[in-house]
């Protein structure tokens, strides 16, 4: 299928969508809540784009937007532009201490008067993606709460989470670095929870935590070797290079 983006004509792939092809042919589209391996959220509307179906002009958000036969679109027109300064600035309103954002407020040209710059910034953005991330990889222990000025990504409460096994899965995909995940020798804490972590059996090294090591092993009824995906990989080459040596 055929889909033009900034006036170059690209192979698309059934199903994927105008951010996915943009991505793969190094077009520049910016998002914050998309994570490859994720479906899109359509939440930052960062990715915003024009697009063209036959006589009609409409912005859509890139990320949710399935391709299509001969559609047309653009990713920098003016409106885009201003629609993701507003955005950015709204962003940088609620969290003008955070270096992702600040970094955005400073390609973006965003100036603000000091006066309307929150004292107290919240590096959380609300774009949603570590709720996804606990939904599809961890146990659905975070949610969002409350609502206007005061809403939030919270375990129920705020208490300390029943449900959360400390994967750190939250964290990981988190755009602006928003959740604090800290280890010392032994341990992780993570939204107020302390876990023991799990050495690998080959190198040593603490990988994850003994919660989210029982909760693979319920998810796939049996016990699982503690190897760290570092080793994981070097056994699987090893394998691969002594089965190379065998066929030639
Ligand atoms: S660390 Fe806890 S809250 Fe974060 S993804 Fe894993 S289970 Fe969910």
């Amino acid at each position: 299928m055929k889909v033009e983006i900034n006036g170059k004509m690209l192979n698309a792939n059934e199903g994927e969508t105008i951010l996915e092809l943009a991505k793969r042919n190094d077009i520049n589209i910016p998002s914050l809540c998309h994570k490859k391996g994720f479906d899109g959220l359509g939440r930052c509307r960062m990715c915003l784009v024009e697009i063209k179906e036959g006589h009609r002009t409409k912005l859509v958000s890139s990320c949710v937007y399935p391709v299509k036969d001969e559609l047309k679109v653009q990713t920098h027109t003016d409106e885009i532009i201003k629609i993701r300064k507003d955005i950015v600035m709204l962003m940088y309103l609620k969290s003008p201490k955070n270096k992702y954002v600040q970094k955005l407020a400073e390609e973006y040209e965003i100036m603000i008067p000091e006066k309307y710059v929150q004292k107290i910034s919240d590096d959380c953005i609300l774009c949603g993606l570590c709720v996804e991330a606990c939904r599809e990889l961890g146990t659905s222990a975070i949610s969002m709460v409350n609502r206007g000025t005061g809403k939030k990504v919270s375990t129920p409460y705020d208490d300390e989470s029943k449900d959360c096994i400390g994967c750190g899965s939250c964290a990981e995909v988190c755009p602006t670095n928003a959740i604090t995940m800290t280890e010392n020798e032994n341990t992780r804490t993570i939204w107020n929870r302390t876990f023991e972590l799990v050495s690998c059996e080959i190198c040593g090294k603490n990988y994850t935590t003994l919660e989210t090591l029982k909760y693979s092993e319920n998810l796939l009824g049996q016990k699982i070797e503690c190897i760290c995906d570092e080793c994981k990989k070097k056994i699987t080459a090893a394998t691969f290079k002594e089965s190379f040596k065998n066929i030639y």
